[in-house]
């Protein structure tokens, strides 16, 4: 098993942006759009994605997410308390106390199961942003895992800082979010290069870059990034450091373009399929295509 690597491509699906400078499609179809075409160049490959779903699009379009569930696509919740329609905060989830964190995650999980039927287990808060409570309210309400953590990104005012935080497949702790623990909630970190020194990022955050097509908030990036390279130095470092169970999780987002000559989303992302075979077969490391539910079991069956 320590010669495989599970592969996990995931996607923030956000709600339409109502203001410039926040993140969204430009519509709901334009948003599925893009679901789609990245199923499609996912699938080529052999890959299944795993979806982390805004509440009101859930609600909104219960059948377009069934649909992607019954593909064997993964499907959890993705929430910005600050774009949260049904009580919009000033800040993002880490920035809250306990009990207002449960309350606006225990909403959007019920309008979650409204629209599907069932509970989501899987979770990504956006920015990923969390404190030191997150972990223990994601237990309370029944969620298992999730990509909560980018280790070391640094990025106050959205309330996440990562520093020095394990950064492979672990157990989620229930008092120091930086470290493993023994919550029933499994962590599977987003894959950054841990290689290169800490950088700025001109959208107002330091971090070590992860492979995702195109900048945070535009189709380009705000600092240009080399996705082979960085893709090699990922799986170089996670090659010396070892961990019991080797996941690459890659981030997209929903209001990009997966298709197209024109586009550099769909350039880097082709880079980085491109690149992972190749990688893998330096490395003697076969490749398994996987979902958050996958990767889950299978830590838990360890
Ligand atoms: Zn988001």
């Amino acid at each position: 098993m320590s010669h495989t690597l599970f592969v996990l491509f995931t996607m923030d699906v956000e709600p339409c942006q109502r203001k410039s400078g926040v993140s969204g499609p430009v519509s709901d179809e334009a948003g599925m759009r893009a679901i789609l075409d990245f199923e499609n160049v996912l699938r080529l490959r052999g890959y299944r994605a795993t979806y982390f779903v805004h509440p009101e699009l859930i609600e909104a379009h219960p059948e377009f997410y069934r649909n992607l569930r019954k593909e064997g696509c993964g499907l959890g919740l993705h929430l910005h308390t600050t774009k949260f329609s049904v009580a919009p905060q000033a800040c993002e989830l880490g920035g809250l106390a306990p009990a207002e964190q449960h309350r606006l995650l225990d909403l959007s999980v019920s309008m979650f199961e409204k629209g599907l039927g069932i509970r989501p287990r899987l979770f990504r808060p956006g920015c990923f942003s969390a404190n030191d409570d997150t972990y223990r309210i994601l237990c309370d309400l029944g969620f298992c895992g999730g990509g909560v953590s980018i280790p070391e990104r640094i990025w106050t005012e959205r309330f996440c800082i990562w520093s020095g935080a394990y950064p492979y497949v672990h157990l989620a702790h229930r008092s120091f979010r930086q470290c493993p623990g023994d919550l029933p909630f499994v962590e599977i970190p987003l894959s950054v290069d841990l290689t290169t020194p800490l950088r700025y990022n001109p959208v107002g955050f330091y971090h070590h870059p992860d492979l995702r097509p195109g900048g945070v908030y535009s189709e380009t990036d705000e600092v240009p990034v080399n996705r082979r390279a960085l893709l090699h130095n990922i799986l170089r470092r996670m090659a010396a450091d070892n961990p019991p169970i080797k996941t690459l999780v890659v981030d997209v987002h929903n209001d990009r373009h997966f298709t197209g000559e024109g586009s550099q989303a769909a350039r880097d992302l082709q880079a980085v399929l491109d690149g992972i075979e190749p990688e893998c077969r330096a490395l003697g490391w076969k490749v398994e295509a996987s979902t958050y539910e996958d990767v889950i079991q299978r830590f838990l069956r360890r």
